[in-house]
């Protein structure tokens, strides 16, 4: 079997979802699990009607809400011609919507609200679109079945970014999916939703869906799976800051983890880990070409010569520098450094220490001012907010000489905050002001990729 998820661009209107099918029907003898995202603008839209009824906006919530439904009836409606249908689905998204309109009446009465009501309101979005898309398969012809991944997609209770909990996932999708899948079923699931182990609906973090597709393809032991976006796969960098960013051909488990660590949005962080455990190779297509053949992402590609394969890059970066004279040839000071950031669960991504000072980065701040009174008690502690991330990545870089003089070369008139070279060596990470991280991007990219280097393992966008 394969998966085969589509993003919300792929879906965002009757056109996309026609497409998707074409894409689907090609794939029926691979025995396609469906992973659907809610069509592009939903999840923002009902975040947003939350925020307003938090407000206390009630009206407008609603007002949002109905915009909501009258787009996805538009879709519908010009996606399938049988009118029954149509019926019936806006009669199943009537519930839907009323039960929205009570959460936001709860939320707007008492003010708050919490991570466990936006998930129950962000989860809509994907309800939709995948019922929508799943009645239109059936009426051309495809067996296709709409299954709710919050039978089989098991979390934890952290509303908002919960943790799969991946053996119950595995029993659960083999109860319910592989029968399906060896009736020939095509299953149409959604993405980024799951439920936890009471069965309240849980997400799995903005983006999420590409994980929803790299977990079920892992716990029924895929031959693949296919993320479906807007680009031709995975770039050199961002098109929509270096536009002359091209597609790489193939690329390894680690290379794109590190990339998508590290803010390349066409991957949700998390989605290689999955993959990985069992091997599967993921591709990353563009549903507007379905003729290019993508990005494959596997566990030992050829080797290139090319050290840097991509470059992307992370915002909203706060960096903690933490100095003190103890330090200077104390042993368990770093300990006592991190043992602060894990008491406040804030992850650090990078580290560079020097004789007397260490600094740390992070993307989450909501415990700053605790971790930064604590610190303070043994060392002076200063924060440098509004910084920006650029990862320079290539699975050959540590064997090749020079690699770092060109980045500091094409970085050269930019004041660079803090360096860091992965443990791995396939990555350097450099912190620079947030205000300067897209011309950092194009100026790396100038200086690596233009003009792309002709080898095969480069393709131009548009599969020239
Ligand atoms: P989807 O809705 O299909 O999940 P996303 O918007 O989440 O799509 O991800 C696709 C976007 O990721 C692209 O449109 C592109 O702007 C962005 N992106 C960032 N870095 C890269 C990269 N290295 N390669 C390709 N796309 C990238
Ligand atoms: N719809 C969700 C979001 O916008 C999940 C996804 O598209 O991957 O974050
Ligand atoms: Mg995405």
């Amino acid at each position: 079997m394969i998966v085969m998820k589509f993003g919300g661009t792929s879906v965002e209107d009757a056109k996309s979802m026609q497409t998707v099918i074409k894409i689907v029907r090609k794939e029926q003898a691979r025995q396609p699990v469906v992973v659907l995202s809610a069509i592009s603008g939903t999840t923002n839209t009902l975040l947003k009607v939350a925020r307003i009824a938090q407000e206390g906006k009630l009206n407008d919530a609603i007002l949002l809400l109905n915009g909501l439904l009258d787009r996805h009836v538009t879709v519908m409606e010009n996606l399938i011609d049988d009118r029954s249908t149509i019926q019936r689905l806006i009669a199943s998204f009537k519930p839907r919507f009323e039960e929205l309109q009570n959460l936001c009446q709860g939320i707007a009465i008492l003010g708050e609200l919490t991570n466990r009501s936006l998930d129950a309101i962000a989860s809509v979005g994907e309800l939709l679109s995948s019922q929508i898309l799943s009645e239109a398969m059936c009426i051309q012809g495809l067996p296709a079945k709409w299954v709710d991944a919050r039978t089989f997609i098991i979390t934890d209770n952290q509303f908002v970014s919960a943790v799969p909990q991946f053996d119950q996932i595995n029993v659960k999708s083999k109860e319910i999916l592989s029968p399906l899948l060896a009736s020939k079923t095509i299953i149409v699931t959604q993405g980024f939703i799951g439920s936890n182990s009471k069965g309240i609906t849980t997400t799995l973090g903005r983006g999420g869906s590409d994980y929803s597709a790299s977990i079920i393809g892992a716990a029924l032991d895929a031959e693949e799976i296919q993320i479906w976006t807007d680009v031709d796969g995975v770039l050199t960098a961002d098109p929509r800051i270096a536009p002359a960013a091209q597609k790489l051909r193939i690329i390894s488990f680690r290379e794109a983890a590190e990339l998508a660590y590290f803010g390349a949005k066409v991957l949700h962080p998390s989605t290689i880990f999955p993959a990985v455990k069992k091997d599967i190779p993921v591709v990353v297509l563009n549903s507007k070409r379905p003729e290019n053949t993508g990005t494959r992402i596997v566990s030992r590609p050829p080797k290139t010569n090319v050290p840097v394969k991509s470059i992307a890059c992370k915002r909203g970066i706060t960096v903690v520098n933490v100095q003190s004279l103890r330090m200077l040839m104390a042993y368990g000071f770093l300990e006592s450094i991190f043992s602060v950031f894990n008491k406040y669960e804030t992850s650090v991504d990078l580290v560079s220490t020097s004789e007397v000072a260490v600094s740390l980065t992070i993307d989450n701040t909501s415990t700053l001012d605790k971790i930064v009174a604590e610190l303070s008690t043994f060392a002076e502690v200063s924060i440098l907010e509004k910084q920006g991330i650029l990862c320079i990545v290539g699975d050959q870089m540590r064997s090749t000489a020079g690699v770092a003089n060109q980045i500091f070369h094409a970085l050269r008139e930019i004041n660079l905050v803090m360096i860091s070279q992965g443990a791995s060596e396939i990555n350097m990470s450099i912190v620079i002001e947030e205000s300067q991280v897209d011309e950092a991007v194009r100026r790396l990219h100038k200086q690596f990729f233009e003009p792309i280097p002709a080898i095969d393992l480069f393709e131009l966008v548009g599969g020239k």
